[in-house]
């Protein structure tokens, strides 16, 4: 089996969830006591997300960078980077490393086109919805973005740093991504993106009519795949 190398703590209330998945559905293809064989960095999020907010993307290029390569130099075989909002700064190092990176939009994209999808909603930080990183490479396969409006973004993003970052699963704000989720329904999404790997804790697919895909669930399938793909 391949080694993955997992860049986690952002934030590790859904690194847990890569962890454990990792390990479950390989331990389901395989049996007996076979787990993923994983190297792993899990950063302290605080400052990083300090950073974030006051604009500095620089250094946290490079901090992702320096721990890229260490996984690498660990011994993994590819690299998975357990949140979405964080791919935004991969074309600025990707170039560096010898080793691939599994790039979360490619996972979703990919399970959108299985799925026939052209138009969707996507819910994430405020960096993910506003900026471009995400949407450019949806459109390559030739899938629409729609985002929520304003006011939800906002929404949408507070409930992500404020609570679910912090594992808090509060019943007032599922509904209230409900609601926004139905907004984009109704605006002609077709399915609606969860791009930002803390969402699936709080919604699941039984939640609503609308197709969901789940972005972690999206990314794990495919380091499944990776860390499988010698296997005899
Ligand atoms: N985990 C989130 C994501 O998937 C948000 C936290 C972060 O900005 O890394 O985008």
């Amino acid at each position: 089996m391949k080694t993955i190398g997992l860049l986690g703590g952002m934030s590790w209330e859904s690194t847990q969830v890569y962890y454990r998945e990792l390990n479950r559905r390989v331990n389901q293809a395989l049996g007996g006591l076979h787990s993923v064989p994983v190297v792993m960095v899990s950063v302290d999020f605080q400052p990083i997300e300090r950073l974030m907010q006051q604009g500095e993307w620089q250094p946290i290029s490079q901090i992702l960078k320096n721990h890229c390569l260490n996984l690498q130099q660990a011994g993994a075989q590819c690299i998975g980077i357990a949140t979405n909002t964080m791919h935004k700064l991969v074309p600025q190092f990707e170039s560096q490393l010898s080793i691939p990176l599994v790039h979360i939009a490619d996972s979703v994209a990919k399970n959108l086109m299985a799925q026939g999808s052209k138009k969707i909603g996507l819910l994430g930080t405020s960096f993910t919805m506003q900026e471009d990183f995400y949407k450019t490479k949806l459109a390559h396969y030739g899938v629409e973005t729609l985002v929520p409006q304003k006011k939800d973004q906002g929404i949408i993003n507070q409930v992500i740093f404020d609570e679910l970052c912090q594992g808090q699963l509060k019943p007032r704000s599922k509904q209230a991504y409900l609601q926004v989720i139905e907004k984009l329904q109704q605006q002609g999404a077709d399915a609606v993106v969860l791009a930002c790997t803390e969402i699936g804790l709080l919604i699941k697919p039984t939640d609503t009519q609308i197709p969901l895909l789940d972005a972690t669930e999206a990314h794990i399938n495919d380091l499944v795949t990776f860390a499988l793909s010698d296997h005899q």
